[in-house]
C-alpha cells in the first residue's frame, strides 16, 4: 500500500491574501530540509502531501516535525481507489485487537456519492465486525482513523506527529541574532525564527581572554538552529580592544552597562549592513544586574533600532526546558568563558544612570567600534570555512 506524508499548515492558516506566499515558502523549506530524499510535493490551499521511498518515510517525518509552519505531520495510507470497500480494508490495518477507537472522515471532494458521517458510520461498523475486542471511545480514542477522501483518492491515517508551529522561517524577514555560548540567546534564536524570522548570527568574541573553544561553542548552536531550517552566516566581533579600553579607561561598575552599550552600536549597524530589520537578544527581565528595567533602558539609549527579546518574560527554568527540547543545552552547558563573564566587576551596577554612562562614553574612542565592525569574521555555517571579509 502506498504511504504518503501528509502536511496540515500552521497559523498561516489564518492569512486569507497571503496564505500561498506563505505556503510557497513553507514548500521551498521543506524542499531544502529534504533535498536528499528527492521528495515529490503536492500542495494545495489546506494540506501538503509528500511523496519520498517508504524506507525514509520515518526519517522524513522527523526532519518536518522541526520544520516550522507545520501543525501536524500525519503518515498515510493512500489509495486512489475511492470505493468505500476500500476504505474499510486500509483502515482495519490502522487498528488492532482490543483498542479503542474513533472514525472521522473529511470529504473535499464533494463529487463523492456518500456523506462523511455515514462513510465514518461504515468503517466503523466494519471494523467493529471484523477485528476482536474494538471498542468506540469518541472522546479520548487511542487510534483515530482518519479518512480524507479527496479528488486524486483517499487518505487514510492514523493521529500525526506535532510540528513545531510558526510560520515557515523567511516568510517574515531577517533579524540579526546576538548569539552568545550560553543558554539563552539561542532558545531566544529559536523561538523568533518560531516566528517566521530568519537570522545571521552575531558573536562578540575577546581573543585571548576568550578561547577559540568558545567561538566554536558557538558555532555547534548556530547549527543547532541550522536544523530547524535556518541558513544565516556566522559573524564574528572582534570586542578585545573595546572591552580593554572599557575596563581601563570607564568606570568599573559600568563595565557591563558601558560594554553591552558597544553591543548595541555595533549590532544595528551590522544589522543594516546584513538587511536584517530586527536585533534579537536572549535577555529576561531581572535575570542579571544588566537586564534589570533599568539596565535595559540605559542600554537601548544608544539605538532606536527594534530590538526582540522573546525571552523578557520567561523563568530560567523554563528556558533550560526549552534548550533540552530544542537540543542546545548540552553545548550551551560546555565551560568556555564568554566575554561577558571577564572583566566583570565585583559590584555590578543594577540601576545604572543614563547620564553618567553619557559621561563616562565621551573618555571613549569611538574608532574603536569601525575597526571592530571592519575586521568582522564571516563563518559560512555550510562550508564550515572561514572567509575574512571588510565589512563596512
Ligand atoms: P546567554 O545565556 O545567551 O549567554 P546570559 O543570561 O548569559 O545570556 P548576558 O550575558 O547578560 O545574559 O547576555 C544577554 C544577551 O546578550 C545574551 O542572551 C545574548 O543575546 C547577548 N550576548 C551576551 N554576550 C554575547 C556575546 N559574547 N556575543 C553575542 N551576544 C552576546
Ligand atoms: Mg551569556
Amino acid at each position: 500500500m502506498k504511504k504518503v506524508i501528509m502536511i496540515k499548515y500552521g497559523e498561516l492558516t489564518t492569512k486569507k491574501d497571503n496564505r500561498n506566499f506563505f505556503i510557497n515558502t513553507l514548500v521551498k523549506n521543506i524542499e531544502k530540509v529534504l533535498s536528499s530524499f528527492n521528495p515529490v510535493i503536492l500542495k494545495d490551499y489546506f494540506r501538503m502531501f509528500i511523496s519520498v521511498e517508504d524506507i525514509y518515510i520515518d526519517e522524513c517525518t522527523d526532519l518536518l516535525s522541526k520544520v516550522f509552519g507545520i501543525l501536524e505531520v500525519c503518515i498515510c495510507y493512500f489509495s486512489e481507489d475511492k470505493r468505500i470497500e476500500t476504505i474499510c480494508d486500509i483502515s482495519k490495518s490502522l487498528v488492532s485487537s482490543g483498542v479503542t477507537f474513533k472514525v472521522q472522515t473529511n470529504r473535499s471532494d464533494k463529487s463523492y456519492p456518500v456523506p462523511s458521517m455515514d462513510i465514518s458510520r461504515s468503517v466503523g461498523s466494519f471494523l467493529l465486525r471484523n477485528v476482536d475486542n474494538l471498542s468506540v471511545d469518541v472522546h479520548n480514542p487511542q487510534v483515530l482513523v482518519n479518512v480524507e477522501i479527496r479528488k486524486e483518492g483517499v487518505y487514510i491515517y492514523n493521529k500525526g506527529i506535532k510540528g513545531s508551529c510558526g510560520y515557515p522561517t523567511g516568510s517574515l524577514g531577517k533579524a540579526l541574532l546576538m548569539l552568545s555560548g550560553g543558554i539563552d540567546s539561542v532558545v531566544a534564536g529559536y523561538l523568533t525564527m518560531k516566528r517566521g524570522v530568519r537570522l545571521d548570527f552575531l558573536y562578540f568574541e575577546s581573543l585571548p581572554h576568550t578561547s577559540l573553544e568558545a567561538r566554536n561553542k558557538v558555532i555547534e548552536l548556530a547549527k543547532v538552529l541550522k536544523k530547524y531550517g535556518n541558513n544565516g552566516k556566522l559573524l564574528v566581533v572582534p570586542f578585545t580592544k573595546i572591552q580593554e579600553s572599557i575596563y581601563r579607561d570607564l568606570d568599573n561598575q559600568y563595565m557591563i552597562t558601558l560594554m553591552r552599550r558597544m553591543m548595541y552600536r555595533i549590532g544595528q549597524r551590522v544589522a543594516k549592513k546584513r538587511n536584517c530589520l530586527a536585533l534579537v537578544n536572549g535577555e529576561s527581565i531581572g535575570q542579571v544586574a544588566s537586564q534589570t528595567l533599568t539596565s535595559i533602558r540605559v542600554v537601548n539609549d544608544v539605538t532606536n533600532y527594534p530590538i526582540i527579546r522573546p525571552l523578557a518574560s520567561f523563568d530560567k527554568i523554563e528556558i533550560m526546558d526549552m534548550a533540552r527540547k530544542i537540543g542546545s543545552y548540552d553545548i550551551s552547558i560546555l565551560p568556555y568563558e564568554d566575554c561577558c563573564t571577564i572583566f566583570v566587576p565585583t559590584h555590578p551596577v543594577i540601576n545604572p544612570n543614563l547620564d553618567h554612562a553619557r559621561s563616562e562614553e565621551e573618555k571613549f574612542d569611538f574608532s574603536l567600534i569601525d575597526e571592530a565592525i571592519e575586521n568582522i569574521l564571516i563563518i559560512d555555517l555550510d562550508k564550515e570555512s572561514d572567509e575574512e571579509e571588510n565589512y563596512l
